[in-house]
């Protein structure tokens, strides 16, 4: 592969959220796993970097890759026209679905019973920005959302009656019901999403060589490997 110039010599520094599970989240031994983490080194190893995972907030992440301190934010990132506004982003590797959570006796039924309800959001996800709009954009105001530091968190004051329902992406919402009995998922989908990696505006060499090496990696199977590996249809 050819040489790319990144913010340490040698290595591949993404920054992420390690709490948004199947895609990144801490081991037990503290180490980070999930299908950003393998995708990531799998691109780290095609392009000769030893990879480096910096853990912190989503809306961090993304600040950080945008502003250069990390080689890419890997956090299910959605591509979104305002993102790409302030950074590049990737060939996109996965889909995404924001979905609501509720618990299993809630009156919430579909997306119109949200109207007045308490809606939790992860802080500065697609999930925070659609809610927080205006009802004549298709939100619910932003005096009736809470964002949360991350998904985590939200599930938690959900279960603590703090709000009626989150609205977060698919895949962490059914690891979040799985560990909490009590809450489903509506069968009413809010978004449709695309992920894709993000790195700083213009930095056109990291993200060929981000996209050569993800091409390599979906054309050979990797990268649906790493996806099934983590979620069962
Ligand atoms: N896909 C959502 C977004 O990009 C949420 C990502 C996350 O919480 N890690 O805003």
């Amino acid at each position: 592969a050819a040489e790319v110039t990144t913010v340490t010599p040698g290595k591949l520094t993404m920054s992420t959220n390690a709490a948004f599970p199947p895609y990144e989240m801490t081991a037990d031994d503290g180490s980070f796993e999930g299908i950003d983490v393998e995708i990531a080194q799998a691109i780290a190893d095609k392009l000769d970097l030893e990879l480096q995972i910096d853990d912190m907030d989503f809306d961090a992440a993304l600040l950080a890759a945008q502003n250069g301190k990390s080689d890419m934010v890997m956090a299910g990132v959605t591509v979104t026209d305002e993102r790409q506004t302030v950074m590049d982003f990737s060939d996109t590797y996965a889909n995404g679905i924001q979905v609501v959570i509720v618990p299993e006796d809630s009156d919430i039924t579909s997306i119109d019973d949200m109207t007045g309800k308490m809606i939790g959001v992860q802080r500065g996800t697609t999930g925070d920005l659609y809610c927080s709009d205006t009802v004549e954009n298709g939100g619910f105001g932003e005096e009736n959302v809470t964002p949360y530091d991350n998904g985590l968190t939200a599930v938690q004051a959900l279960m603590n009656g703090q709000v009626d329902c989150v609205v977060i992406d698919n895949a962490p919402a059914q690891e979040f019901v799985k560990a909490n009995p009590g809450l489903k998922i509506l069968d009413t989908e809010y978004a449709n999403e695309e992920y894709a990696i993000g790195v700083a505006k213009g930095n056109t060499q990291l993200l060929d060589a981000i996209n050569g090496a993800l091409a390599e990696l979906k054309a050979d199977g990797t990268v649906q490997s790493i996806i099934d590996k983590y979620i069962t249809a």
